[in-house]
């Protein structure tokens, strides 16, 4: 498969709107986003405008996509401008924009009012669409086989940061910019760049946001909404308390601490058995089946052995409230590593489907642009 770069959507270069107002340090400036619905409506008295302007605006922005005031016809063009200009400042300038798979898949760089950079991919199948979004730019969990690893972390994400990308991606659908005619984004993964339980307010306002009836939000299901983690205990805990039911992803990619802890360095903190009985606790509380992110690395971690103790440890903590995802691994710039032999997957896969784990292969879409996962790391030409 080829790449093209889409020069007709690429916008013309120059400093960032928000970057020439505003010093490049500090938090990303406060945007409708942000602000719950209360909050919303406070901002618009605050403004000198009627509380209903809120739910207006929210139309706008959250059923019409559109944060953009020449389309806000239903408000007075003085107060369109005042209320545009200081709750949407703009937070993502759109550098780059990849496609793979007939424009069905689509890698779009951002660059954010400070400088820092990010990426999104969207993925469009038959029946269904996926946006993976970034939390943080950059990560801080070093996983020495992840593109994305290899780059620390920067800063986290504001909420808003992260919901523009999710606004963007529906726009393009909604306008029938992706081939297969007008759509709805269906599922949000949390699978781009960072760590998002090390974000998580930013990430839990997402949440909210994505899962909140239209207008006040996007109106998406939260069992179509999956926050992926490398098994920050605590948060995994307190994630269970929230009262909305999103999917959990356990990046397990060992069974055995040893092997772990050298694949996830965050392991030395938070072992693989209080990583699973955490993820345990998740299904109970929610109801939940959570998902064990398996990245089939050759000779490294793809052996017979690690899958039967896999399937024994997750059958330790119960039937039916778990089941893996493998990912053959994709090679990032300059690692060694590379993916199972396919007898060797095909065999690890069937052990745990013997262990009666419920066992399917996660596609590697995206991969010859660098938007599968793991392989996000914001490089510019
Ligand atoms: N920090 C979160 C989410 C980011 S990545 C997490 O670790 O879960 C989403 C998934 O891609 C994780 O399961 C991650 O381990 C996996 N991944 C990272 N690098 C990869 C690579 N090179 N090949 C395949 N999967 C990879």
């Amino acid at each position: 498969m080829v790449w093209t770069r889409h020069a007709d959507r690429h916008p013309a270069r120059g400093p960032h709107p928000a970057a020439a107002r505003r010093p490049r340090r500090g938090k990303p400036p406060r945007h409708f986003a942000d602000l719950t619905p209360a909050e919303r409506a406070q901002a618009v008295v605050d403004l000198g405008e009627k509380p209903f302007r809120a739910k207006q605006l929210a139309t706008h922005y959250f059923t019409h996509l559109t944060s953009d005031p020449q389309a806000m016809t239903d408000l007075p063009a003085a107060t369109r401008d005042v209320l545009a200009e200081t709750l949407f400042p703009p937070l993502l300038e759109k550098a780059r924009v990849l496609e793979a798979d007939g424009g069905t898949t689509v890698k779009t760089l951002w660059h954010l009012f400070d400088g820092a950079k990010v990426e999104s991919v969207l993925m469009r199948y038959p029946h269904r669409s996926t946006l993976c979004v970034s939390s943080q730019a950059g990560c801080g969990m070093a996983c020495p086989f992840c593109a994305t690893g290899q780059l620390g972390l920067t800063r986290n994400l504001s909420t808003a940061e992260i919901v523009e990308q999710v606004r963007s991606a529906a726009r393009s659908l909604a306008d029938g910019e992706i081939p297969g005619g007008p759509a709805r984004l269906n599922n949000l993964v949390f699978m781009g760049m960072g760590e998002p339980l090390a974000n998580y307010k930013a990430v839990m306002g997402t949440v909210r946001t994505l899962v909140a009836k239209e207008p006040e939000g996007l109106g998406m299901s939260a069992r179509n909404v999956t926050v992926s983690t490398v098994g920050l205990v605590p948060a995994m805990r307190k994630l269970a308390d929230e009262g909305i039911p999103v999917t959990l992803a356990l990046s397990l990619h060992a069974p055995d601490d040893e092997l772990r802890s050298e694949l996830v360095p965050i392991n030395t903190r938070w072992s693989v058995d209080e990583a699973l009985d955490a993820a345990r606790h998740y299904f109970e509380v929610t109801g939940r089946r959570v998902s064990i992110e398996y990245a089939l690395i050759r000779d490294m971690n793809d052996h017979a052995w690690r899958a039967d103790l896999l399937g024994d440890k997750l059958n330790a903590r119960g039937r039916g409230w778990v089941h893996v995802n493998p990912i053959p691994l994709n090679p990032t710039p300059g690692s060694i590593w590379t993916a199972s032999d396919p007898a060797v997957e095909a065999e690890f896969v069937a052990r745990l489907r013997e262990h009666g784990i419920p066992t399917t292969i996660r596609d590697t879409r995206g991969s010859d642009i660098d938007g599968a996962c793991g392989q996000l790391a914001a490089e510019e030409e």
